[in-house]
This record gives structure tokens, C-alpha cells and sequence, in this order.
């Protein structure tokens, strides 16, 4: 057996970030950008005023007060899109709207609170003070500021600031496309009654999702039955058309597991044997130039394996750098009556849930049946508890789990 960071490394370094593409602003969330990123403009790009008011000289209304208030000259209005057509003079008060550009000849914004109309006059009855609720150009982001460095995963607010700068297009890691096959006779999909010794295909569906949720571009590449020549053949039409391929089923010591022989034959493939309990079976390689996952069919296995060998892997295809491809593990407290340790050299990735207690420690509990084949407590974890191997754990132990959030 080989450590699980082994299999993992051997993993990363096999898969190489996809060739950079150029997208539209619109296209790019979640990508990697490729390139740095430089401010083709200020923002806000010109000094505008960040309160409804009036643009006055601060000197024109010191030491007023609603006892005695500073009468100033009303000179018209001034929303937000628009350019003053004049300065601001001695003794004037132009009306502006939060966001309009602020006149020259004025210094201070007294805030429409402090104010009432006479007629055409502006009564001002508190100071402004000079440069108050001014923003100036620039502010925010100067021109010619590197904005992101490559390798900056595009959030909602990154795209955003690109926007508000006027970049329309950027060049990106693409997401790499991922085909799904599963494997096995026993396997049916569809509205289907089932026969003796029948089971529906349930890791296709995890496996599709799973991708979805991490920003990849699925295929689903369907079931190949227990026969070499149809799984050669689907892997070998899906390794020429997408940029990676997991299978599930036929990667153990069965007499049909014939993926193995497949891809044995048609790649250079590792097969590993993983020191970690679900998913120790698992193969991994490259059909030409294609990254092929072998994952194991029991369905907490491959959802196992997807999560600490698979993902990091088209991560890295993604352009994430490294210590930004795999799970982050945190300290937790085992928060139910625990459980005893497994005796063998794997480390066992315990199916739990975590939550913050009233102390603000992260609390965590088993979420059910721990067997490979137990989809449904796997299905409610939102984390995996690490247990190394031949540690039993009870109430109130520290333990470290890995978060498995989007
Ligand atoms: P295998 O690795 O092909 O020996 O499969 C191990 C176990 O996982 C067997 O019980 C299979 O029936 C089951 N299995 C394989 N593929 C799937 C799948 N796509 N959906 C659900 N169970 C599966
Ligand atoms: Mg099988």
C-alpha cells in the first residue's frame, strides 16, 4: 500500500494546467486567470460626491448654525451621469445627487440634512467641512495598479472589479472537460424493474454532480458493460474528446473487472493500492495525453476517491495552484460516543458532520453506516473525519476532519 499524499502527488504532477483560453467577462467565473491583470482606468473615474447635498465652499458657510444659518445662492441641480455646465462661485450652492460628478470651484458637500430651501436660496445651517463625502478619482483603483495576479480564481466581486475598469475579455484556464463512465453488467439506468442481481447505476449521477459542483464540464459517457472490447472502445472515443476520464467499477481483484485490463493495455497506467479506508483500490495514468481516474464502484469509494485523488487532480488541470488543490483539514472534537480504531495501516476517513459548538470549536459526528457500499450516510456528511489507523476515538477527543463544502 502507498500513503495517500504519495498517490495524490504522483496525481498533481501528471496533470497539467489546460492551455489558456480568452473568454468573455461573462464566461469566466470560477476559472483561473492565466495572466496578471493591470487597471486600464481609474475607479471611480472622476471625483464625485458620496452623499445627496450641495456643493458649496466650506469658507461660505463656516460657523453656521440653524440659529444662524449661511444664505447661499441655489444654481441649479445636479444628478448622477451628468457634467456641470459651470464652477461652483463665492456665496453658490449646486445641488448633487450621490455619484454626480463634483463641480469644480466648490470644496466641501453640505449634506441635504443640514439644509432648507427660501425661495432660491439655499439656507445652510451647519459647516461643511472641506473634503468631506468628496471621493476622489482613483480612490478605489488607480490606473495602471496590478488589479490580480495569475492564478486568482475569479469570484462574483473579481468580475465586478473587472467590469467596473472596462475589461471585456480575459485569458483564463479553461475548465477542463471530464467524461464519467461507469462500468459493470450488473448496472441499469432508467425507469427500469429490476432483475435478479440488478442494480441501478447510482455513481454516475454522484460523480456528474460532483464535477458540476466543482466547476468542471461533465460528459456522461453511459455504461460499458463487463466486456473489453466495448470499454475499449468507449475509452478510447472519450480520452480523444475530453481533457480527463473517471470510471467507476472494475479497478479490483474481481475476474471481470476488465477495465483494468483495458486500460492496461491502451495506457500507461499506476495501479494503486491507497492506505486509506473507503477507496484503497485505485488506478490512475494517462491514455495519450488524457489523465484517466480509475475509481473503485462501491459508491462511497468513488465518491472517497473523487474527493482527496481526483479533485486536486483537475484542479491542478484548472490552473489552481498548488495549496489550492486539495481538502483543507481542521481541527474538530469528536462530539458522539466515538468509535474504535481499525487495525490495520490504513487511515479511515470517518463519514461525519460538523458544526461550531457554543465555545466556537467545530464539533463533529458520525453520520451512519460506515460500510463502502452505505451511500446514504455518505450522502448527509459534510466532512470526513480522519482517523489514522488503530486509533479509536471517544467523546471529546481532538480530531482533524477534511470540509467537503463546495
Ligand atoms: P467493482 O469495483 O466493479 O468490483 O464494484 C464494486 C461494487 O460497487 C460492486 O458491488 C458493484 O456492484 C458496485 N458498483 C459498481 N459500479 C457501480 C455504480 N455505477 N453504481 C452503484 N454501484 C456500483
Ligand atoms: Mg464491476
Amino acid at each position: 500500500m502507498i500513503p495517500l499524499e504519495e498517490a495524490q502527488a504522483e496525481v498533481v504532477a501528471a496533470c497539467a494546467p489546460r492551455f489558456p483560453v480568452s473568454v468573455e467577462l461573462s464566461d469566466a467565473l470560477g476559472l483561473v486567470l492565466a495572466e496578471p491583470i493591470r487597471a486600464a482606468e481609474d475607479v471611480p473615474p472622476f471625483r464625485n460626491t458620496a452623499m445627496d447635498g450641495y456643493a458649496v465652499r466650506a469658507a461660505d458657510v463656516a460657523g453656521a448654525s440653524p440659529g444662524r444659518p449661511a444664505r447661499l445662492r441655489g444654481i441649479g441641480t445636479l444628478p448622477a451621469g451628468r457634467a456641470p455646465s459651470h464652477p461652483v462661485g463665492p456665496g453658490e450652492a449646486l445641488r448633487i445627487m450621490t455619484g454626480a460628478l463634483f463641480p469644480d470651484g466648490a470644496d466641501a458637500v453640505a449634506i441635504v440634512e443640514n439644509t432648507r430651501l427660501d425661495g432660491d436660496d439655499v439656507l445652510v445651517e451647519a459647516p461643511a467641512v472641506l473634503g468631506e463625502h468628496i471621493r476622489p478619482a482613483g480612490d478605489d483603483i488607480a490606473s495602471g495598479q496590478e488589479l490580480f495576479r495569475a492564478g486568482t480564481v475569479l469570484g462574483a466581486g473579481h468580475l465586478g472589479v473587472l467590469s467596473s475598469v472596462g475589461c471585456q475579455r480575459l485569458t483564463v484556464v479553461p475548465a477542463p472537460v471530464v467524461g464519467v463512465l461507469s462500468t459493470g453488467d450488473e448496472l441499469v439506468e432508467g425507469p427500469v424493474v429490476l432483475q435478479p442481481g440488478q442494480i441501478r447505476d447510482s455513481n454516475r449521477q454522484t460523480l456528474l454532480s460532483l464535477l458540476r459542483r466543482d466547476g468542471f464540464r461533465p460528459v456522461d459517457l453511459g455504461i460499458a458493460r463487463d466486456d473489453q472490447a466495448e470499454i475499449e472502445e468507449v475509452l478510447a472515443d472519450a480520452t480523444g474528446r475530453c481533457d480527463a476520464v473517471l470510471t467507476s467499477g472494475g479497478v479490483s481483484m474481481g475476474d471481470f473487472d476488465y477495465v483494468k485490463a483495458v486500460l492496461d493495455r491502451i495506457g500507461r497506467m499506476h495501479w494503486m493500492q491507497v492506505a486509506i479506508r473507503p477507496a484503497k483500490p485505485f488506478a490512475f495514468g494517462l491514455v495519450g495525453e488524457t489523465p484517466v481516474f480509475g475509481l473503485p464502484g462501491n459508491p462511497v469509494s468513488s465518491m472517497v476517491s473523487y474527493e482527496v485523488l481526483a479533485r486536486p487532480g483537475l484542479r491542478r488541470m484548472s490552473g489552481r495552484l498548488e495549496g489550492d488543490l486539495h481538502r483543507a483539514a481542521v481541527a474538530a472534537v469528536v462530539d458522539d460516543q466515538g468509535w474504535q480504531g481499525w487495525r490495520d495501516e490504513r487511515t479511515t476517513f470517518v463519514r461525519a458532520t460538523c458544526r461550531f459548538g457554543p465555545d466556537g470549536r467545530l464539533l463533529v459526528s458520525s453520520t451512519g453506516g460506515q460500510g463502502s457500499h452505505q451511500l446514504y450516510a455518505m450522502a448527509q456528511a459534510d466532512c470526513l473525519a480522519i482517523s489514522p489507523p488503530g486509533t479509536g476515538f471517544s467523546r471529546g477527543d481532538p480530531i482533524n476532519v477534511l470540509l467537503l463544502g463546495p
